[in-house]
């Protein structure tokens, strides 16, 4: 089972893992879920979680001391500052592998899908929302003495906090756990899985507004369909995201589509 928590100041803003697929993925005994609130952690009667930069400058950074405390209860650690509220860590199974913290970050890695793909098979995934100007870098350096540590950014733009940026990350990487969706194929034939993008999808009726789908699809022969839907990849790759051609495995027949 994947162990998932995610430490945020706005807990209800997670709602959604617990619905629709991630949900049953949750009731079925395939993923667990914990949502922390972090203002838990903090011991001043604001329950306050940020401070002004040193340096100068706008906004406000969240604290390192409440953040630690945080990620000491969460990874089972004995924690160096007093009275932490009660959480249970949980369990790292059988083998001694380290959790992996996910800090959602502009200033990250970007996320791909080999990335949700090496997420899936971790154990033990926990998520450090930031909000204002970030999260004090030190809780990222001392984390990364007890846990594998990844920085990444769901996108270039710039999001208000790291709550959407973590159902983005859940999502992709809940939907590829064994049992989550009915059939295996669907993500092994998404856009990404063989680098390119996936090409256009049809169902009935056969002709809406004049609009016919393309003959071979009712064709009955899947060698065909098959190179069709390879053709059609190559193309709208080719035209939309031409950056992933470059480390496509591409056979000779791949590059005739793309030089016509
Ligand atoms: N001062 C930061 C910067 O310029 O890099 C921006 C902080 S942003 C206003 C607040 C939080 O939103 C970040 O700590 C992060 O958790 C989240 N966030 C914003 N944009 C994001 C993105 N593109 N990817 C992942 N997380 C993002």
């Amino acid at each position: 089972m994947l162990r998932l928590d995610v430490v945020t100041v706005f807990p209800d803003y997670l709602a959604p893992l617990h619905l629709a697929l991630l949900g049953r993925a949750v009731d079925r005994g395939i993923v667990s879920i914990g949502v922390h609130d972090l203002r838990d952690w903090t011991h001043d009667v604001h329950r306050s979680v940020d401070d002004t930069p040193f340096g100068g400058g706008p906004g406000m950074v969240m604290r390192p001391t409440v953040w630690g405390e945080a990620l000491d209860d969460l990874v089972g650690s004995p924690s160096v500052d007093d009275s932490p509220p009660e959480v249970e860590p949980p369990s790292r199974g059988d083998d001694d592998e380290r959790p992996l913290l996910i800090v959602p970050t502009p200033a990250g890695r970007p996320f791909t899908q080999s990335d949700a793909q090496r997420y899936a098979r971790r154990r033990h995934l926990l998520f450090a929302c930031g909000r204002y100007e970030g999260i004090d870098q030190r809780v990222v350096d001392e984390a990364s003495q007890v846990m594998d540590v990844e920085e990444v950014s769901i996108g270039d733009y710039v999001l208000i906090g790291g709550e959407v940026a973590v159902l983005v990350i859940a999502e992709a990487v809940v939907r590829l756990l064994p049992g989550v969706l009915g059939n295996r194929r669907s993500h092994e034939e998404d856009s990404f899985s063989d680098g390119l993008l996936e090409g256009p999808s049809y169902t009935r009726p056969e002709v809406w507004r004049d609009r016919a789908v393309p003959e071979v699809l009712k064709s009955g022969n899947h060698a065909k369909i098959d190179r069709w839907r390879r053709d059609e990849s190559l193309r709208r790759t080719a035209e939309r995201r031409p950056d992933l051609l470059a480390a496509a495995e591409l056979d000779a027949r791949d590059r005739e589509v793309l030089a016509e």
